[in-house]
């Protein structure tokens, strides 16, 4: 009786077991006749091939855009990096503030004009 299911990260590091290394048989022999563990199995994969593909895809992507000109590249790493500080901060600051960012984006804005 093979009722107990292994983890999740069990099965994550059967999936993710380098060639050449021995692989956990008992995941092995457990996935082979439990559904629902082959089926988590195959999410795994999944998003695991999804995830892979995404990257090198996009990083291929922006470096045909971004080769030619020198120093663009670094330029506009720099740039994002700013942007995403900032938003980081912001969320930090409204975290800690304990209000929305869109609320903290009010309290940020210089005060209107009193109405004469
Ligand atoms: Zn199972």
């Amino acid at each position: 009786m093979a009722l107990l299911h292994p983890s999740t990260r069990r099965l994550r590091e059967w999936l993710e077991t380098p060639p050449g290394a021995e692989p956990d048989a008992g995941v092995e022999e457990h996935v082979s006749h439990c559904e629902r563990c082959a089926d988590e199995l195959e999410a795994l994969d999944a998003t695991a091939e999804v995830g892979v593909g995404e990257t090198s895809e996009v990083r291929v992507a922006l470096q045909e855009v971004l080769a030619p000109p020198t120093g663009l590249e670094q330029r506009m790493e720099d740039r994002i990096e700013a942007a995403l500080l900032a938003r980081r901060d912001l969320k930090l600051l409204a975290g800690l503030m304990g209000v929305s960012i869109e609320t903290t984006r009010l309290l940020m804005e210089p005060p209107e004009e009193p109405r004469s």
